[in-house]
């Protein structure tokens, strides 16, 4: 755990309790749709105040780092907060496919998935639920929870949500999906999602640091996950650039080389294709020759 958690206690009472509020009228994330969710009111995301839940188990195909031999415990949450044209879950993020969890259901799952030997507890599109995710942390931890916690996001989340979040992290997994904001208006109904997005991994950096590993398993730190998409348009070299002037340059970062076109990305022609492996090695290599720590 990056900080020892009788530290945090007393605070994370209080910060997961503003989280609460913050969904009253929703500011959770950067869309700020402003609805009640405790009234059943629903913004953009689809989801009310109790989390849907699409899956629970242990994940052998995320990060070495986090998988070791008995997998990354993933708790996998409908909805989202991005529209992604491309998106590879959009029967999990768009249909919202899943089943509703309570905060003492979650922390029960967590327990359960350390109990059969997950290396880490893996939040996968936690940020539109993240009041139920800190107050499940809160209990399971109290009841023996001990291993590191993942926040594996699409990195549209706001600074001030992540703040509230500090103590309930290990690792932040954030996407950094696009540098340029028309193409994210474009592919993902998010004009600001470059400026929120460099913010929010500022934060998340300033909590957890780099990347921190023992016995080949991350116990704490910050993992970026970059998409390389067709013809730049994901602004690679930008976003590397951006982590190694502003961030860190021992900064971890897996850059992605698996896009193909999915959903509804056969109407927008300039990504109906996958990247070519110059396009994909291109990056690689920028990203190497900037000094990151790429992740093979
Ligand atoms: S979490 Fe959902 S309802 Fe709240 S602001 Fe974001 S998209 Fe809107």
């Amino acid at each position: 755990m990056c900080l020892p958690w009788e530290d945090m206690h007393a605070q994370s009472k209080n910060a997961a309790q503003q989280l609460w509020d913050r969904m009253n009228p929703c500011t959770l994330c950067p869309r700020e749709c402003k609805v009640y969710r405790k009234r059943g009111e629903i913004g953009f995301c689809g989801i009310g105040e109790t989390p849907v839940v699409s899956s629970v188990g242990p994940h052998f195909g995320e990060e070495s780092v986090l998988v070791g031999s008995g997998g990354s415990g993933t708790i996998f949450f409908a909805g989202c907060n991005l529209g992604c044209v491309f998106c590879q879950n959009f029967d999990i993020s768009h249909q919202r496919h899943g089943r509703p969890m309570t905060v003492e259901q979650l922390a029960q799952s967590m327990l359960e998935l350390q109990s059969y030997g997950c290396a880490n507890i893996n939040f996968v599109t936690p940020t539109h639920v993240v009041a139920a995710i800190a107050a499940a942390i809160e209990l399971a931890r109290d009841n023996g929870m001990s291993l590191p916690t993942v926040y594996n996001t699409g990195g549209y989340d706001s600074v001030e949500t992540l703040e509230l979040l500090e103590g309930f992290v290990d690792i932040y997994m954030p996407d950094m999906k696009y540098a340029d904001p028309k193409v994210a208006e474009e592919l993902s109904a998010a004009p600001d999602y470059p400026a929120v997005n460099f913010a929010a991994v500022k934060e998340m950096h300033r909590q957890v640091g780099d990347l921190k590993a023992e016995k080949g398993l991350a116990t704490c730190g910050l993992l970026v996950r970059h998409l390389v998409l067709p013809e730049n348009l994901a602004g690679s070299f930008e976003i590397i650039d951006f982590l190694t002037e502003e961030i860190s340059q021992s900064t971890t970062i897996n850059v992605m080389a698996q896009y193909r076109p999915c959903f509804e990305a056969a109407s927008h022609p300039k990504i109906n294709r996958r990247p070519t492996n110059e396009e994909i090695q291109s990056v690689r290599q920028y990203a190497i020759k900037k000094g990151l720590n790429v992740l093979l």
